[in-house]
């Protein structure tokens, strides 16, 4: 017989463990719900960076936390500080752990090791097929992407990464203060970046993010650390400690292609999570987990988080000026922190910004590529 559940989460990425830490709350008691991933979310493959002004529900596992950041590129080196927002970071490893340890203890929900091989929508209920079982579900959350976006359709690009925790052996690095973007290198025709990010004077995550479809070999990016390494931090004694690896797709194609939700919702990076012109996605993630639980507690429909909004239509000027280049991104990043006060950029760039506040983002670059941009996205 079919195992039957109240909820049934596809994926135990950032978003299906936010959304079943939320649920082991006592309200949801009553609900029957599985977890479905095929992974065992013991790696720390990732560690993600954000900034929010008040406690979150994953304090208790950021790992280090920051009020000043740096900028850097060939036109500018600049300290931004912060007044009311935190910079923090968050290791893969430890959120998987902390979420996973919420959920054995909640008897109510059950965790398989699987994968969901196709998810199917009738007028009673969900299917799901796994490689080793079926299930049925009344609504389901859906945490990976099948992979479809259209590569060539504007506008889309990967942004993939590579970093190493690296521990020195003399004092290397200021503790107070993390590289937020550092553009300093070589470009090469794509937008790459470095940040840096330090746990202490001797411990730093440092990791190098590129917008461009042509991925590299671990080796390749292994190379442009050695350098920046050497090059930007002055230092060749260290001990690689761990190295993450990692590619997203950039793009407003989720969004733009959401359709409405049903007994199936979209969760991270298939809903539009990612945001699509700077890759960032956690708090993003955070805000639309906190959503679908406010509305599940009120007993309210649910409907797609993200939404084809002005957030989206600024996405899309942003990455027609970046892709065509119109303005080089170092260009773009520069101009954006040289003119603004840095919380009025990360206020944007989490959405939360008004009209007057998105009126000067948009001229603080070099209008005319933008207006031209801009002209182009409403065609
Ligand atoms: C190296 C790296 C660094 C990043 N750094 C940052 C950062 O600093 N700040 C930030 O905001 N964002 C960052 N991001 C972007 C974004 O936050 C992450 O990609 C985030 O993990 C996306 O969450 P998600 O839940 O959508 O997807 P994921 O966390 O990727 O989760 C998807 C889950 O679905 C599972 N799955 C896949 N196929 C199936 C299947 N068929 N059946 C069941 N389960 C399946 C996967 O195993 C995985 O567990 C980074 C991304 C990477 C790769």
């Amino acid at each position: 017989m079919k195992k039957s559940y109240d909820i049934i989460i596809c994926g135990a990425g950032c978003a299906g463990l936010s959304l079943a830490y939320r649920l082991c709350d006592p309200f949801f008691q009553n609900l029957t719900i599985l977890i479905i991933e095929p992974e065992s979310k013991t790696q720390n493959d990732r560690t993600w960076s954000y900034w929010e002004k008040d406690q979150g529900v994953f304090d208790p596992i950021v790992s280090k936390r920051w009020k000043a950041l740096e900028f850097h590129s060939q036109y500018m080196s600049k300290e931004l500080l912060l007044k009311d927002y935190e910079y923090k970071m968050i290791k893969a490893s430890d959120f998987y752990k902390f979420c996973k340890i919420e959920i054995e203890f909640n008897n109510k929900i059950d965790w398989i090791s699987d994968r969901v091989n196709s998810i199917e929508e009738s007028d009673e209920h969900v299917t799901i097929h796994t490689e080793k079982s079926t299930f049925i579900a009344d609504r389901v959350f859906k945490n990976f992407h099948d992979q479809s976006m259209d590569k060539n359709e504007p506008w889309y690009v990967d942004q993939h990464f590579g970093g190493w925790f690296i521990k020195t052996k003399e004092p290397a690095f200021d503790p107070h203060k993390a590289v937020f973007m550092d553009f300093r290198i070589d470009q090469d025709g794509d937008i790459r970046f470095f940040y840096v990010l330090p746990k202490s004077t001797t411990e730093a995550l440092v990791e190098i993010a590129i917008f461009s479809n042509d991925l590299m070999s671990q080796k390749e990016y292994d190379k442009l650390i050695t350098n920046y390494i050497r090059d930007f931090i002055n230092i060749v004694e260290y001990e690689i400690e761990e190295r993450e690896y990692g590619v997203i797709p950039m793009t407003s194609q989720f969004i733009n292609k959401a359709e409405p939700a049903t007994k199936i919702i979209n969760i991270g990076t298939p809903s539009g999570a990612i945001k699509a012109s700077s890759g960032y996605a956690f708090y993003r993630i955070q805000k639309q987990c906190q959503h679908i639980v406010d509305q599940l507690r009120a007993n309210k429909e649910l409907t797609s988080f993200f939404k084809k909004n002005r957030f989206s239509f600024y996405d899309q000027i942003m990455l027609n000026v970046l892709l065509t280049k119109k303005v080089a991104g170092d260009k773009v990043f520069t101009d954006l922190f040289r003119k603004l006060p840095v919380e009025d950029v990360l206020t944007f760039l989490n959405e939360e910004t008004n009209l007057a506040q998105e009126i000067k983002i948009f001229t603080a670059p070099p209008w005319a590529p933008f207006t031209k941009a801009m002209i182009e996205e409403l065609a």
